[in-house]
């Protein structure tokens, strides 16, 4: 359930694209108002915390990468419950397999006890899939041969719990805590360090447990598949009462005088997704719809429920589940499928067949005969008003047993045209009514055995809740009775076929992306090949929508579906100011290395040089034109870059409001609705946010806002003319709209500071060191919250000044000069788009660029704690370690990553009992940061952090450590990357101006890292000890301990 939280970007999410990613079609799909919904993936799949050790490309600023950051749209990146339109595409890039490679001949397959069941050539991921059964055991293995590169293996098991302790989660955390043949104590972390990997991770879902791993490099890649296998099938925690405790749950008693508590990853993990009131909402929803079958429970684990677990349940749950006969195995990619058998056969010989795959088959949930209504509180902070706090949810369970795929699809497309963008009619009419500050609920969910539907509001008062109900409903018969708009129709049927055509998954591996879709039915015993071929179904729908229109479609569905539904759960929740210490005090009235190495590379195995990105630097009509000559697949992506220098500091907050107002408010001639209409069906997405880092060696930071656009090559014109529209022609008119977005940030912030408080610590303590950091608080910190507090005060008393605030953003940012072009796209279709360029620069204004008095501000110095509702701490101490004097060498990525994998890991995660602690050097400020994450403890936190000089000072490293530690670094700077990163990524580097020459010296710094680096870092490292700023954001109950312990040592700042 952990997605890429430990992510350090803290100002991340309010940059973050809101109408488009790169990453992968999802992500259009859940544009912002799907992304603005709380995520049925949090309370689904549960893996485990590696972000911290998440790749991050080196000379890259964190505030931009293009991973999947923020909570909501990673998980949709995975969970998306279209998977039938999700990234296979009959034009992958990757994947341009002849039907010729390399076949499997019978005899060899039984050579290793394998026998075919069937084999099929796939269109529309241009790959031959083969499935295999392993005679002895009944294992079924997928595999799927093509030309990417990305290698990809996954072994899934069908886990269903009888209860919520948690086994399958506690279970998925410690099968990779060592195994027979890695009897070390942490073979993922060592992996982490010493692999070229570009996904590896654990996902536990309401019914399963998926282990998967890719890579690009072959031995790489057989390395951790080995490893991965180890580990399901022979962990040491069966015998280790130890793992167990660990990771699951255990009494702790520091000192005599203190009361005992219960600690453990997964118990506090849980904690924290306990504490945030989403999170309350789905897990309440799903539990509600599924009384009967295994989804009744949580199978990530309630922690009033966890401690009742034991280690004789744990072994004898792993004993049944986690055997071949259990299981479904995926390989993808263009290794030998030879080799593949092999290896499994290696495994899968020595188990004899058992009934697990019987035992463990998901029953179906029958139907109720009326609904249910179900009121569940929630914590709140008690100071805060609480009256607009109340959230309503209507869930249905849409059928009794497994739809067929094509009504899945069709399900899936009505989902997007009700919900998919802000000017979808529910959505929108939701949004409108003012009744609450943003939408909740999923929409349609088809990854579990029958789908459901929900959607609902937050920030409700709790009066107006029967209304919210009514207008849901209102609303969905008004949809069955009148239909949908054709333009409506036509937009998101070219959004999902854009999506389609251009299968960019970003940085999440493309077979991994078909795996989960494959095994979204294979884990029920249907079809493996058949989610993979959406080519057909899609088609059909198509003409069935041209044939008969797309009332006859849709209408029936909603009628059937959801109105006259009786399976139907309404969830009321109320805040609750004594909920989070009534649940503490529950909790303590309950509770009374042989490092035989883990396979990896050699040093000799890496490229001496970066990867290149080809870039040409042009010139078109005065202005800079960046173009990247890159396969793409007819697809062109632009950036168009304008300097913020130019605003007034005191306009700095009102940016993200201002980016989302030009998607979002319309123009003269269009509303909002048309102009996002028109945006689907011409190109594959527009988006508008902006961009602050710091650049080394410069007071000044580099802040900037995009305008990022993708399209067809025949739709360029189209993309700059509709680019220039958003810019120019939207009027920030529109009173009560702007007030909607107002209400949606400020619960997003709220949201935020609850689910990723360490960022909120790491943008606030940036805040203190530098203007960069300022200006990411004021637009996404503890600041921006009191901003957006006030201003929605504001809108009502002083529209005008508001709305003449924003127009005066435009015109100071509006200038050709102070512009940069960006473009990705093979040479032909960049040379074609020159003339649109050149156009579209035409209607720029071209009045001189004045940069504004400097900005200049930073918060006071002092240490903070930020107090709210919570269980769980984050807590944050972070310096400047360039103002004592250090030079940047590349040592500094593999020192921070290995502090991150060695002395906070076992510090703070393993005996602290936090979910996780990392650090993190901003190479472009010099700001060294820690940060911990879901931490029980505060002071004893910092201490940890004040150790880690003496840590690095003692530190005795034998040279495959160290080639690990150096190997583990490069595969982050080399982190796997579409076109359009690539394009982008070279974007950013131009920027912040870093050469290529500094790329090479940066890389052969990496290569050659002594342990002599160590030590002498041990000293830089110091000024965070002894100068550095502290910041947490924790419970009340702690800040108040730890200021009697150590003298009123934080400044006590509420915010919720
Ligand atoms: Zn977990």
């Amino acid at each position: 359930m952990e997605r890429a939280i430990f992510l350090r970007n803290p100002n991340k999410l309010h940059l973050l694209p809101r109408h488009y990613s790169p990453r992968n079609f999802f992500s259009l799909f859940s544009s912002s108002s799907k992304s603005a919904r709380s995520s049925s993936f949090t309370r689904r799949i549960l893996h485990r915390p590696i972000s911290p050790l998440t790749p991050r490309s080196l000379l890259l600023p964190r505030r931009c990468r293009f991973l999947p950051l923020s909570d909501t749209t990673y998980s949709s990146s995975f969970h998306f419950n279209k998977h039938h339109f999700s990234s296979a595409s009959p034009h992958a890039i990757a994947t341009q397999c002849s039907p010729g490679v390399s076949t499997l001949p019978d005899e060899v397959a039984a050579k290793y006890g394998f026998e075919k069941v069937s084999e099929e050539f796939i269109g529309e991921c241009k790959s031959k899939a083969v499935l295999f059964k392993h005679k002895k055991t009944g294992a079924e293995v997928m595999s799927v041969s093509n030309d990417d590169e990305n290698k990809v293996f996954g072994i899934v098991f069908r886990t269903p719990p009888k209860d919520s302790t948690g086994i399958p989660h506690i279970l998925e955390h410690s099968v990779l805590c060592g195994s027979r043949k890695y009897p070390l104590k942490e073979p993922f972390v060592e992996l982490l360090k010493g692999s070229l990997h570009t996904f590896l991770n654990a996902f536990t879902y309401p019914d399963r447990t998926c282990y998967p791993v890719a890579s690009t490099n072959t031995k790489d890649f057989y390395n951790l598949v080995d490893v991965y296998l180890d580990a399901v099938f022979f962990p040491k925690c069966m015998e280790d009462h130890h793992t167990f405790q660990q990771e699951g749950w255990h009494f702790e008693l520091n000192n005599p005088s203190e009361e005992i508590s219960y600690k453990g990853v997964v118990f506090n993990e849980m904690k924290g997704v306990y504490s945030q009131p989403d999170n309350i909402l789905g897990r309440t929803a799903q539990l509600a719809l599924f009384p009967d079958n295994t989804y009744g429970v949580d199978s990530g684990g309630d922690p009033k429920v966890i401690p009742k677990l034991t280690f004789e349940q744990f072994k004898e749950f792993h004993g049944k589940y986690y055997h071949p006969s259990n299981a479904r195995i995926w390989f993808y990619g263009d290794d030998d499928p030879t080799e593949r058998l092999r290896i499994l056969s290696e495994y899968l010989d020595m188990f004899d067949a058992s009934s697990a795959s019987n035992e463990s088959r998901i029953e179906q949930q029958k139907f109720f005969s009326e609904p249910v209504r179900i009121v569940e509180k929630y914590p709140a902070g008690d100071g805060s008003d609480l009256k607009k706090k109340h959230m309503v949810c209507l869930n249905w369970l849409l059928a009794d047993k497994p739809l067929d795929l094509e009504t899945e699809l069709t399900l899936g497309f009505l989902d997007h045209l009700m919900l998919g963008t802000p000017a979808s009619p529910l959505t929108k009419i939701l949004l409108d009514s003012g009744l609450g500050d943003a939408i909740v609920g999923s929409g349609v969910e088809d990854e579990l055995l029958q789908p459901q539907f929900s959607i609902g509001l937050k920030g409700v008062s709790k009066e107006d809740i029967e209304k919210v109900e009514e207008l849901v409903m209102g609303t969905l018969k008004k949809l069955a009775e009148e239909g949908f708009e054709t333009d409506a129709v036509e937009a998101s049927m070219n959004t999902i076929e854009f999506s389609l055509r251009e299968n960019n998954t970003g940085s999440f591996p493309r077979g991994l992306s078909l795996m989960l879709q494959s095994i979204s039915k294979w884990i029920y015993d249907m079809d493996p090949f058949e989610p993979l071929k959406y080519e057909k179904p899609l088609m059909a729908l198509k003409a069935r929508i041209a044939e008969e229109g797309s009332k006859a479609v849709f209408s029936p569905l909603i009628e059937k579906f959801i109105l006259n539904n009786p399976h139907c759960v309404t969830i009321e929740m109320q805040p609750d100011p004594e909920k989070a210490s009534r649940d503490e005090a529950a909790e303590r009235k309950i509770f009374g290395e042989t490092l035989r190495s883990v396979p990896s590379l050699s040093l000799l195995d890496i490229p001496k040089e970066p990867v290149h990105i080809p870039t040409e630097a042009g010139d078109i009509n005065g202005v800079k034109v960046l173009k990247h000559d890159l396969f793409t697949n007819d697809v062109l992506y632009a950036e168009i870059v304008f300097n913020m220098r130019s605003l007034k500091q005191e306009l700095l907050p009102l940016v993200p409001l201002f980016c989302q107002s030009l998607l979002e408010m319309g123009t003269k001639d269009l509303t909002f609705v048309q102009l996002n209409q028109l945006i689907g069906r011409k190109t594959g997405g527009i988006s508008v946010y902006p961009f602050t880092s710091s650049v080394q060696g410069s007071e000044d930071p580099c802040s900037h806002i995009i305008a990022r656009g993708k399209a067809m090559a025949g739709r360029v014109e189209d993309l700059f003319n509709l680019v220039n529209c958003i810019l120019q022609e939207v009027q920030f008119t529109d009173q009560q709209r702007f007030k909607q977005f107002v209400s949606q940030s400020k619960a997003g912030m709220e949201n935020r500071l609850r689910g990723s408080g360490h960022r909120i610590a790491a943008t606030r303590m940036d805040a203190k060191l530098n203007v960069t950091g300022w200006i990411s608080e004021q637009m996404g910190g503890v600041s921006y919250l009191e901003f957006l507090q006030a201003l929605e005060e504001r809108v009502d008393q002083d529209w005008d000044g508001v709305s003449s605030s924003l127009e005066e953003i435009r015109t100071s940012l509006l200038s050709k000069n102070g512009c940069l072009i960006n473009m990705t796209a093979d040479g032909k279709n960049l040379t074609n788009s020159e003339k649109y360029v050149s156009k579209f620069l035409d209607l720029l204004p071209s009045k001189s660029f004045v940069e504004a008095a400097a900005w200049n501000a930073r918060l006071s110095p002092g240490n903070e704690a930020i107090v709210i509702p919570t269980q769980v701490n984050y807590v944050g101490k972070a310096a400047n370690i360039y103002d004592t004097g250090y030079q940047l060498n590349g040592s500094a990525y593999v020192i921070s990553k290995y502090i991150s994998n060695t002395w906070l890991w076992d510090r703070v995660r393993v005996s602290g009992g936090a979910y996780g602690g990392f650090c993190d050097l901003d190479t472009h400020s010099g700001v060294f940061s820690f940060l911990s994450y879901r931490d029980p403890n505060l002071l004893k936190t910092l201490d940890v952090y004040d150790g880690t000089g003496a840590f690095l000072h003692q530190l005795e490293m034998d040279e495959d450590t160290l080639s690990k530690a150096i190997i583990g670094t490069i595969g982050d700077v080399d982190s796997y990357q579409l076109p359009d990163a690539k394009g982008y990524s070279s974007l950013l580097r131009y920027l912040l101006g870093i050469t290529e020459e500094e790329r090479q010296k940066r890389r052969e710094e990496i290569l050659s890292t002594s342990l002599k680096d160590f030590k002498e870092f041990g000293e830089v490292i110091e000024a965070v000890k002894d100068k550095g700023v502290t910041v947490a954001v924790a419970s009340p109950d702690d800040v108040d301990a730890a200021n009697k312990e150590r003298s009123n040592y934080f400044d006590v700042k509420k915010a919720l």
